[in-house]
């Protein structure tokens, strides 16, 4: 019986061996995962802001595969893909062969090579992260009523793209209760959002997005655009020349690939490999690269998609069937992408999105963090709770 390894158990990992699941592959399917549990990156701001716990976002992996005879959960750290042997490097166990490989190792937090950045900054990549970066705010304005210090009030989120921007949304809902909790005056707690490029959230028109920024602003957000990171110290960030004081200051300025892709020897950008059509990796026939290590061309204007849960989950739906397609001796077929909307929540209360489904919608404010809750596809659109789409056969 020929084995398909698939690596990673986010949106596009998980998925994929959902999907064969249900297709009755006539193969052994090994997912290797470094935890147990599968978490909703979509909803790591929440975590990170405290308005929601780990276990609400997470599930685990073995219970979910639990029924199914043909998968085996191994969990496990990947060190490298071995491309010449056709093996998968492990920390704790023997390395596993595949015939057939999905690589979907995922983001980690880029820095680009910024003085201080991963020492001063907290990042939101996974539970761990989200989980460090709370306890620090806590502690920070907790202690403010012993230190009187003003820059435990001060919050800087650095970079005003979409996970900075839910986060701010989050934590500004969440500041009237810390407040409360740790006796602390909210009307003196100062958050700035540092952006080096003139634009915050370049994905949605410049309408929604002012919208956002005029949300955030009138809950004591500052933005300050334009402004690029030149170091980030213990409790400043500077921009050149000037320093913006604060004793928490979270990192949230992009992504890259997994360590992993650079590794393995892969022909990489950021940790990003640019697959080829049917998402396989050139002159590695058996090999699929999906999720956040892969770069899929938009045929309309050459450049990259972003990378997104819609975009994993529909890449992960193309490989079962392309891998189903490989086995049985019948040629693959070219992924095409269809992105159906993006929804970008301010707290739990409101949001913008720009959707394009029966034709195109941009909402703002309640309605849009309703779309982020209730839309009955949440497959396909770029929402948080993915879990129905993973959990149901
Ligand atoms: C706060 C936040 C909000 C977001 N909001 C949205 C949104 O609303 N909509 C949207 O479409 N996208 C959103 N995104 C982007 C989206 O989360 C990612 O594009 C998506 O998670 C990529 O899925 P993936 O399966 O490729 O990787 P990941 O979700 O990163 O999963 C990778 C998996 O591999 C595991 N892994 C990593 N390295 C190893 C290793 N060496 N060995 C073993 N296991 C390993 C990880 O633990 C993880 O389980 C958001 C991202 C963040 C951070």
């Amino acid at each position: 019986m020929k084995r398909i390894v698939v690596l990673g158990a986010g949106y596009a990992g998980m998925r994929t061996v959902k999907k064969l699941t249900g297709m009755n592959v006539d193969a052994q399917i090994v997912l290797i995962n470094k935890n147990p549990y599968h978490y909703q990156t979509t909803e790591l701001h929440e975590v990170a802001a405290g308005t929601k716990e780990p276990a609400d976002i997470t599930f685990d992996i073995a219970n979910t595969f639990a029924k199914k005879k043909n998968v085996q959960v191994l969990i496990d750290e990947v060190i490298r893909v071995d491309q010449n042997a056709k093996s998968i490097v492990l920390k704790n166990n023997a390395p596993i062969r595949y015939d057939y490989l999905v690589n979907a190792l995922g983001f980690e937090s880029e820095t680009f090579g910024i003085p201080g950045a991963s020492e001063n900054g907290w990042p939101l990549i996974d539970i761990d992260t989200a989980m460090a970066a709370r306890a620090h705010l806590e502690n920070t304005l907790k202690r403010y009523k012993r230190s009187r210090d003003p820059n435990d009030l001060r919050i800087i989120v650095c970079g005003a793209g979409f996970t900075s921007i839910e986060y701010l949304g989050e934590i500004v809902y969440r500041m009237p209760k810390l407040a409360k909790k740790y006796g602390f005056p909210r009307n003196q707690v100062k958050i700035d959002c540092i952006e080096a490029g003139p634009k915050i959230l370049g994905m949605f028109n410049q309408n929604l997005a002012q919208w956002a920024v005029r949300y955030l602003e009138k809950r004591g957000v500052t933005f300050h655009v334009s402004t690029p990171i030149t170091e980030v110290r213990p409790n400043s960030v500077m921009s050149n020349d000037q320093e913006f004081p604060a004793n928490t200051i979270i990192w949230t300025t992009g992504v890259h690939g997994s360590h992993v892709i650079a590794d393995s020897g892969y022909e990489q950008k950021r940790n990003r490999v640019v697959v080829a059509d049917d998402l396989r990796v050139a002159g590695q026939p058996d090999q699929f690269l999906i999720g956040d290590v892969s770069g899929v061309p938009n045929p309309e204007n050459g450049r990259l998609y972003p990378t997104t849960a819609q975009i994993s989950i529909a890449q992960a739906d193309c490989v079962a069937e392309n891998l189903v397609a490989l086995m049985n001796g019948q040629p693959t077929k070219k992924f095409v992408f269809k992105a159906l909307g993006t929804v970008c929540s301010l707290g739990p209360k409101a949001g913008i999105a720009s959707i394009d489904m029966f034709g195109h919608w941009s909402l703002k404010g309640w309605i849009a963090s309703v779309a982020k809750k209730f839309i009955a596809d949440r497959a396909v659109l770029e929402l948080g709770n993915i879990r129905t789409m993973l959990e149901s056969d």
